[in-house]
């Protein structure tokens, strides 16, 4: 249940009633002047209790704290160089799979940048499939990630892994990513969400839409609400063509039910860069806040994910349309 407080009601009546609540027992947070008690679904309230309350929303979902319900506003994410959710906010996120090299970084975060990215992706530590296959630079590639994005005015978004390693990705980054071979993790999950940098949590492979949003409450438990939601395809029966799905359904269904702002990849979805581009429009046009895509200028020899990369000028043509398509929803409202 959400319990909507009044404004300026009697504070020692509240602490009367969370404890009462905490008795039964029940987990009871407090974020302003609402309650969320995810466990329990109703309470009988005193006459005095009732005096303080606002609005009882009674039978809320399990991420409660992630809900429209509970939060009926966009959460809006703000870094230095970019503003992530709300009405009227399109951010683009963009850069390479992994991060291969100082040099190579720093020529991808150009590219990136003049398609409009205000977010420099790369993996300093990469899930693989295969433990044969490249498994990132770890610290030095952080290092050359961050240079870059500073030296073009960006932000970076960056994927950890491991909860060992939250606070030293955390010194590197403005943003979490955590992978969708993550998305259950929750010791990791937990981690983050003692921190105070924004999270992007990506939806697993077999993640249903209930998944993700109770993944998003672990991060959200921790005290950290700085969360944005990846749709980057899921298994399905068939992967001959597309090496996932690509659930667009999923984004107004999450930014109906979340307040959280909601990003598509469309590289991790189709898996092969000439769909890229058209499953970018799609994404553009599903109403999601963001975009993120992979880019390399030798995709051939690329240390990872090569197939689904953009070269610069597909990346740079693909922008345009995208900031089109945006622009023709945005005249609609
Ligand atoms: C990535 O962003 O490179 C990545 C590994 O993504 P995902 O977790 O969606 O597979
Ligand atoms: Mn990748």
């Amino acid at each position: 249940m959400i319990i909507q407080l009044k404004t300026n009601a009697d504070e020692q009546i509240i602490a009367g009633l969370i404890a009462r609540l905490e008795a039964t027992p029940a987990t009871v947070i407090r974020i302003k002047n609402h309650l969320a008690i995810p466990e329990v679904k109703t309470t009988e309230l005193s006459a005095a209790e009732a005096d303080v309350v606002a609005e009882m929303i009674e039978k809320t979902p399990a991420a409660v704290l992630g809900s429209r319900l509970f939060q009926p506003e966009d959460t809006i994410i703000k870094l230095p160089h970019s503003v992530i959710g709300g009405k009227g906010n399109f951010t683009m996120m963009a850069g390479p799979c992994s991060v291969e090299s100082e040099e190579h970084v720093r020529k991808m975060a150009k590219v990136a940048k003049a398609g409009g990215a205000t977010l420099l992706r790369g993996g300093a530590y990469k899930p693989r499939t295969s433990p044969y296959s490249f498994q990132g630079l770890g610290e030095d590639g952080l290092k050359y990630l961050r240079e870059a994005a500073d030296e073009n005015g960006m932000d970076v978004i960056t994927e950890v892994m491991d909860e060992t390693h939250v606070d030293l990705i955390a010194k590197y980054t403005d943003v979490f990513q955590i992978g969708a071979r993550n998305m259950q993790n929750f010791s990791l999950l937990k981690a983050v969400g003692k921190t105070n940098v924004p999270v992007a949590l990506k939806r697993g492979l077999a993640g249903t839409v209930d998944d993700l949003l109770n993944a998003s409450e672990y991060i959200a438990a921790g005290g950290n609400h700085q969360i944005m939601l990846l749709e980057r395809g899921i298994r399905t029966f068939d992967n001959k063509y597309t090496r996932n799905t690509f659930d667009l359904a999923a984004v107004p269904v999450l930014q109906k039910l979340s307040h959280y702002p909601v990003i598509v990849d469309p590289s991790h979805a189709v898996g092969e860069w000439d769909l890229v581009t058209p499953m970018a429009h799609a994404g553009v046009a599903s109403g999601a806040s963001g975009m993120i895509v992979e880019i390399h200028d030798d995709p051939e020899h690329a240390f990872s994910d090569g197939p689904q990369a953009l070269k610069p000028d597909t990346y740079l043509k693909m922008t345009e349309q995208v900031y089109a398509i945006r622009q023709l929803m945005d005249s609609w409202e």
